[in-house]
């Protein structure tokens, strides 16, 4: 099977379900990650590593949903709630600037009392101020203020858009299977409410992540079940530009579950890869996996090293802690043998190093 999988791939055809089970499966890790490493050479050069220059910025931590892998939030009413003062975040898109970033990624928990008149004069005064790339607000976000502002997510797109919104994370997809989804975080939205707000962006033109958070409670054909979902929603919209895997961490959080192995990502990185086709970018999960890992990844179907990091809160809160500045990510993608390019959050090549 694997040789027709290669003859598949090799021609541009894609691969079905079967298949990519089959290469969750298969014993010679190497082979897959060759395979994906070709697709990675024929979109993107043999040479090249892209990364960007941004900041996490979370600006609430208040949320109700609870999820069970999630050490972040906090429940609203407790005293370790907080909401980020604009001038707070003014400062950050300072520092960020100061070191020629692109993009901040906003994000945050599901705070009751951030409405969309919240987010407009945030958007708006920050629009105001800053040449910044706002990448914000993950679909479970974009849902509840819908919800609590009773507008439809179209209006609410829109409104934000306009505001100073220019494009989507993809967070909160975890696995875009319900049952696993019930297990992990029964008050999130389903995989359908995901998928709409992804959708609705996608045909108002405004361009999202995808993510896949696996490790947690899912089985290999929940992984693949998740892989189609997006490269159907790909075939429909075409408005993802990159792919985002990363493992469940659960220390410090209500899961038992045991944190998933290197080897365990470099063969979903590969076989996401292989399964996503329509997809151009794949971002590597350093904050997750080290740059280690990460590093070794770009043999196994990665073509973008991810953000340069000054701040990142939901990860470490889970007691995972990598941290990487500028100088670090260079090193890092040059000893893997690439040649480190800045990009803007569009993937647009910006300069060499
Ligand atoms: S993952 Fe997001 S939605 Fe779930 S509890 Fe954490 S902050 Fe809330």
């Amino acid at each position: 099977m694997l040789r027709n999988i290669e003859e598949k791939v090799l021609a541009g055809r894609r691969l079905d379900r079967d298949e990519g089970l089959f290469l969750l499966g298969h014993p010679n890790l190497p082979e897959i990650g060759a395979l994906a490493d070709t697709v990675r050479r024929k979109k993107h050069g043999d040479k090249q590593i892209t990364y960007v220059i941004g900041r996490n910025i979370n600006y609430t931590n208040v949320c109700w949903v609870r999820c069970k892998f999630c050490a972040f939030y906090r429940p609203p009413g407790s005293a370790e709630g907080y909401v980020l003062s604009h001038d707070q975040i003014f400062r950050k898109i300072e520092e960020l600037l100061e070191i020629g970033g692109t993009e901040i990624l906003m994000q945050g928990g599901l705070n009751p009392k951030l409405r969309i008149e919240y987010f407009e004069d945030l958007f708006g005064r920050i629009k105001e101020r800053f040449p910044i790339h706002v990448h914000a607000l993950s679909p479970s976000e974009i849902s509840y203020i819908a919800h609590l502002s009773r507008l439809d997510l179209e209006e609410c797109l829109e409104r934000l858009r306009h505001a100073g919104l220019d494009s989507i994370p993809g967070g909160g997809a975890e696995i875009l299977v319900d049952s696993v989804r019930q297990e992990l975080a029964p008050l999130k939205g389903t995989s359908k409410d995901w998928l709409d707000v992804m959708r609705t962006a996608h045909q108002i033109g405004m361009r999202t992540t995808a993510t896949m958070m696996y490790g947690s409670v899912d089985t290999m054909e929940d992984r693949i079940d998740h892989l189609l979902r997006v490269r159907d929603q790909q075939v429909e919209t075409g408005g993802f530009l990159a792919f985002i895997p990363w493992n469940c961490q659960p220390e410090g959080t209500e899961m038992k579950t045991v944190k998933t192995s290197g080897y365990d990502y470099l063969r979903t990185v590969a076989v996401s890869r292989l399964m996503l086709d329509n997809i151009d970018n794949f971002q590597a999960s350093w904050v997750t996996q080290g740059g280690k890992i990460a590093q070794v990844a770009l043999r196994f179907g990665l073509n973008d090293f991810g953000s340069v990091m000054m701040e990142e809160n939901v990860v470490s809160a889970a007691g995972t802690s990598f941290h990487m500045g500028m100088k670090e990510m260079l090193r890092l993608i040059r000893d893997a043998g690439f040649e480190p390019v800045k990009r803007n959050t569009k993937y647009e090549l910006l300069s060499a190093a």
